[in-house]
């Protein structure tokens, strides 16, 4: 058990990546809190972890995701490990997005990244082998039409773990992202059926749309990228810092 007793955060813990990545964690003897809007989705994966707490927290709030750490931290203790997973992923054409979706897009796949990094670095910067994995994307390197807000929420997302990985170098937290390529989850479902909406394709064809992108030609399985997650939170992985892993079957070399 190589995280045996470490406290570790997932937000969007309740559903997709997040939660192969919050069972990837508690596999080896991490204790998890789980944050998240949605209750049902939580208690359900919590349910699946032996002794894992839940948070429910509006990400983009600030006041909210301070009480929700705070109740993480009165449960399990301080937190070893943060996971920014949340995310929202809405697709347009740029000349009709919306400045609404735009600010919503960053609020929930950037500013909490802010809020939840500094809620949680005077624990992790305490921590012996302190890490924050954040989820990013294959996006946060890459352009792709009709998702510039996600395109450039996730180049942020990479840019403050950059950041963060030169500013506490010199402790032992580091700071990296995960960078899957369309992988297989309600937020794909959601763009499948969005494509097949738009333009009368059969669910087969708007998920080829999908898996062209993908030179191994098929959808990552969300526990492929908690492997990779996992990894970079070992104690042993304590020299990768500041890195942008792509999980993405070699579509980003
Ligand atoms: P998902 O199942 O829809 O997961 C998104 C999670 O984020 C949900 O559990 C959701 O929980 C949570 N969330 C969204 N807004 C939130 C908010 N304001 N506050 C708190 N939690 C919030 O889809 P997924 O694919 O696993 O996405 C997880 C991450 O992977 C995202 O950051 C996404 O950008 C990234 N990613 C996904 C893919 C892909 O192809 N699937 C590829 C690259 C990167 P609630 O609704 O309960 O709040």
């Amino acid at each position: 058990m190589r995280l045996e007793g470490l406290h570790a955060v997932v937000t969007g813990g309740g559903s997709g990546i997040g939660a192969a990545i919050a069972q990837a964690l508690a596999r080896e003897g991490a204790r998890l809190t789980l944050v998240g809007r949605r209750r049902e989705a939580l208690d359900a994966i919590a349910a699946t972890l032996p002794g894992a707490c839940i948070a429910q927290a509006d990400v983009t709030d600030r006041a909210a995701v301070d009480a929700a750490f705070a109740s993480a931290r009165a449960a399990h203790g301080p937190i070893a490990i943060l996971v920014n997973n949340a995310g929202i992923a809405p697709s347009a054409p740029f000349a009709k997005v919306t400045a609404e979706a735009w600010r919503q897009t960053m609020a929930v796949n950037l500013d909490a990244l802010f809020h939840c990094c500094q809620a949680a670095l005077p624990d992790l910067i305490a921590a012996p082998s302190g890490r924050i994995v954040t989820v990013a994307s294959t996006a946060g390197v890459k352009g792709y039409g009709y998702t510039a807000p996600y395109v450039a929420s996730k180049h942020g997302a990479i840019g403050l773990m950059r950041a963060l990985a030169t500013e506490f170098a010199h402790t032992g937290l580091t700071a990296n992202a995960v960078c899957p390529g369309f992988t297989d989850t309600d937020i794909v479902g959601d763009a499948i059926a969005n494509i097949q909406a738009k333009t009368g394709r059969s669910a087969d064809e708007a998920r080829a749309q999908l898996t062209r992108f993908n030179p191994q030609g098929r959808l990552i399985d969300p526990a492929e990228v908690a492997e990779a997650a996992l990894w970079l939170c070992l104690p042993a992985s304590r020299s990768v810092t500041g890195q942008a892993i792509m999980v993405a079957g070699g579509e980003v070399m």
